[in-house]
């Protein structure tokens, strides 16, 4: 029998427990927004990693921090979990994955917190995006130590809040607090299927524009300055830009490949009091999407320059008020751990896809704010199934992701040629 076999065998045997166990950590209502159970989240977590030998730290959010991300709702507990385990000298390898979800919503035909099995697919809200991927890591490091594999360095498991809106006080609290500073190779255990390395994801700037007018009687509207006229003005300069924007396209392999280009969109808009007032304010959002070497900072000044544009054009005043950026991400598909968990999921699916994701997640905390360049994400869950009614992910893709994690867990700093 071949060290790999022993490990594989490991993880089949235990299939019931992690069952049981993600059908219990799918119970946790850890839903974002607002932010709920999160101490109930992590002490179950922190439990887990206890009974596994690891050294756990709960990694609170001081509430000063929480305001300045989400000022409406320092109400709600912010607490990340750490679990170290150490193997003697060597690399660490770095596990993370966040355990806040989406609110369940409506459109279930089942209970979104019952955690039920059915035809080999646990569902539940969460169950791919992605406490399967906390689940999957926890169990590959147990399948080693059980198939006896001997492995130098550490691991290290975090599991992390807020995610869903924007990960600051979570994975990036982590980072800022220096808790990455030792990593040698991380994996972010996010839903891309079991058959994909993600290798970045695109960046993000969400931002609200506020036209300033004055106010008059609508027939008497010579008096007054239309805030919505001025925002009409920006909408169409704003459009022109986006097909600007189309044109800048990248040869990284995004999914879908309509996302392979910058973008931007205007999603909402609000204005007016009555239908015989001419409105002095008027509200849009805008959502641009960043292409991997485009950056934050040019993308705002894109904007600003529009806005005084608009200004000069329309005799309005215009403010620029960020709501949330993410800088795009993206590692060379040649690194280490990118090339040995490839070669791993090759053995399950012939051959590996990698991939840049169309949207942002956590995985730039750890390679723009930490520095770690050999960071994946590779986890079991269904991108698909992520935020759907009836979210569900199929008990076998735990398990392949868990095997295809460990044994390139012992690639990197173990040995796996006994
Ligand atoms: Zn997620």
């Amino acid at each position: 029998m071949t060290a790999r076999q022993d490990v594989y065998d490991a993880v089949d045997a235990r299939r019931d427990e992690v069952v049981t166990f993600l059908s219990e950590f799918l119970r946790i209502e850890t839903e974002n927004p607002p932010g709920r159970n999160y101490r109930e989240g992590a002490a179950f977590l922190g439990n887990a990693l206890a009974e596994r030998g690891y050294d756990v730290e709960y990694v609170e959010v001081p509430e000063a921090v929480v305001e300045r991300h989400y000022p409406d709702r320092t109400a709600y507990e912010r607490v990340n979990v750490l679990g170290r385990k150490s193997f003697g000298d060597g690399p660490n390898v770095h596990f993370t994955g966040h355990y806040d979800v989406v609110p369940a919503g409506a459109d279930w035909t089942r209970d979104p917190f019952a955690a039920q099995l059915e035809s080999g697919r646990l569902y539940g809200r969460g169950a791919s995006d992605m406490k399967s991927g906390i689940a999957a890591s926890l169990l590959a490091i147990d399948a080693l130590e059980a198939a006896g594999i001997e492995f130098g360095g550490s691991i290290t498991q975090s599991m992390t809040v807020d995610e869903e809106t924007g990960g600051f006080t979570g994975l990036g609290y982590l980072v800022r607090e220096g808790h990455l500073d030792d990593t040698d190779y991380c994996v972010y255990t996010e839903c891309f299927d079991s058959s994909r390395v993600c290798l970045g994801h695109r960046g993000v700037l969400k931002f609200r524009v506020v036209a300033h007018g004055r106010k008059a009687h609508g027939c008497m509207a010579q008096d007054g300055t239309n805030a919505i006229s001025a925002m009409s003005d920006f909408l169409t300069r704003v459009e022109e830009h986006r097909e600007e924007l189309h044109r800048r396209t990248t040869d990284l392999p995004v999914i879908p490949e309509g996302s392979r280009r910058a973008d931007i969109s205007a999603t909402m808009v609000d204005a007016g009091y009555s239908e015989n007032v001419v409105p002095d304010r008027c509200t849009a959002t805008f959502y641009r999407v960043l292409v991997p070497d485009e950056s934050v900072a040019d993308a705002r000044n894109e904007i600003r320059e529009r806005i005084a544009e608009t200004e000069a054009n329309v005799g309005a005043s215009l403010d620029y008020e960020e709501i949330m950026f993410a800088e795009p991400t993206s590692v060379p598909r040649d690194c280490e751990v990118s090339q040995t968990y490839a070669r791993n999921v090759a053995a399950f699916h012939g051959e590996a896809e990698f991939v840049i994701s169309p949207g942002s997640d956590d995985q730039r905390f750890v390679v723009n704010d930490a520095g770690v360049e050999e960071c994946i994400v590779y986890g079991p869950g269904l991108l698909d199934q992520a935020h759907v009614a009836d979210e569900y992910v199929p008990v076998e893709e735990v398990l392949t992701a868990a095997k295809v994690m460990a044994v390139s867990t012992a690639e990197l700093v173990g040995d796996l040629t006994r």
